[in-house]
């Protein structure tokens, strides 16, 4: 199947305007990426047509958007290669892990335990992993970053003892690009008993993803990463353990029958979903995985690789510009420092040119220590993003380097 590129850019209303007297370059899509129209018109419909609070309802508003609402958690398990009882809608995937963390963290981690998660983990992937071992006397340790910007494996088998309970880590790193060997690290954490979880931020809008495959415990993702909107997302944990997992809030909608004194709490996701749920979110959601299961996750991620590589070969003719993280084997995204320009500088000098990067941390310090920077300028792509759009950038970041030049 050859896809037509520009013609799919088309379905992105907000690609097509000018930001400071220039066309709108968005190299900011490890932050969020941007809506279809097929996904902004999907929201208006179903505000316009069935909005109605799901499940307790008895009357036909109510009923469709129930229907909707589950339709969409058998697509979101199919993206998955999971099961529709294994998949539970969260905010995303900040709320997916401390979900875990405390919910089957706090039923199954003790003091003397080891929760193991890596140096390049999003604040979101460590710090829910802090509290819980503060709450349990736990200790938590990390899997250091070589050079190269890829997981110090050598430290693995001195690392992975029958200690862990927990091993949790990043499958695309948001600060290097790195794709994690997942399914191998998976085998090696089960091998010693641990249970793991699998940050599924950058990978799930990026490469076909299965979890069976990957035979990981958890896997937690953001629907605004994957042209669906903010403010839903779901986590995937695998059946049998998540059987065993007390309810983390408590409210409407996950009780079976409540007296004054206890309650009784209903089976499979619906405990872990109270109150109401983002409905319209999870809809959506459903209507962003049509749209890129049209489009097909192994060609967004040639195409997206493709992209990556020619700007990994054009950044290099940039004097003074380092590059982090691998060479190969990378996610759709470029980390970089421009000698004498602050990485904040060097972005709002490109916002002025109409190219959207970002500059800072990335909720990633404890990286950023590493590699002894305080922060770094990205450029993180996606499948609407073109070759002509990469040269814009290569020729504002040479104008950038005289701007900046000492
Ligand atoms: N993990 C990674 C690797 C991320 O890139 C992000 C988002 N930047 C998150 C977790 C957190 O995602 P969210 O803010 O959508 O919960």
């Amino acid at each position: 199947m050859t896809i037509d590129w520009t013609t799919i850019r088309q379905d992105f209303p907000i690609l097509h305007q000018e930001v400071h007297g220039h066309p709108l370059i968005y190299f900011d899509n490890a932050a969020t990426s941007q809506k279809p129209r097929h996904v902004i018109e999907a929201l208006v419909g179903y505000y316009e047509r069935d909005n109605a609070n799901v499940h307790r309802g008895l009357h036909e508003l109510s009923g469709r958007a129930t229907d909707a609402y589950e339709e969409s958690r058998r697509k979101v398990a199919q993206y998955l290669g999971a099961g529709e009882e294994e998949i539970i809608f969260t905010r995303g995937t900040t709320e997916g892990i401390n979900l875990v963390a405390q919910s089957w963290g706090r039923a199954n981690i003790k003091m003397g335990d080891v929760i193991l998660v890596t140096e390049m983990e999003h604040h979101s992937n460590l710090v829910p992993w802090q509290m819980l071992a503060l709450q349990t006397g736990a200790t938590l340790k990390h899997v250091p970053v070589t050079d190269e910007g890829e997981l110090d494996l050598d430290q693995l088998d001195t690392l992975l003892t029958e200690q862990v309970k927990m091993f949790a880590f990043v499958h695309v790193s948001n600060s290097l690009g790195t794709i994690n060997p997942a399914k191998e690290l998976i085998a090696r954490a089960k091998a010693v008993g641990a249970v793991t979880l699998l940050d599924g931020a950058q990978s799930a809008g990026h490469m076909p993803v299965n979890v069976r495959d990957l035979d990981c415990d958890f896997y937690a993702f953001s629907g605004h990463k994957m042209c669906a909107p903010t403010g839903i997302g779901a986590l995937y944990a695998r059946g049998p353990v998540l059987a065993e997992m007390p309810p983390w809030q408590g409210g409407g909608e996950m009780i079976t029958r409540v007296q004054f004194e206890s309650s009784f709490y209903k089976e499979g996701p619906a405990r872990f979903e109270a109150g109401t749920p983002d409905i319209s979110g999870a809809i959506v959601l459903g209507e962003a995985i049509d749209y890129l299961e049209a489009l097909g996750r192994e060609h967004i991620f040639q195409h997206d690789s493709e992209l990556t590589a020619y700007a990994l070969e054009r950044m290099a003719e940039i004097e003074g510009l380092r590059i982090f993280g691998p060479r190969l084997n990378r996610g759709s995204l470029v980390a970089f420092a421009l000698e004498g320009a602050h990485p904040h500088d060097l972005t709002t000098y490109a916002n002025s040119f109409g190219l959207a990067l970002r500059g800072g941390h990335h909720c990633t310090q404890p990286l950023m220590r590493k590699l002894k920077v305080p922060s770094t300028t990205r450029a993180s792509f996606y499948f609407y993003n073109t070759r002509e759009e990469i040269d814009r950038m290569i020729a504002i970041l040479q104008a950038a380097r005289t701007f900046f030049a000492p």
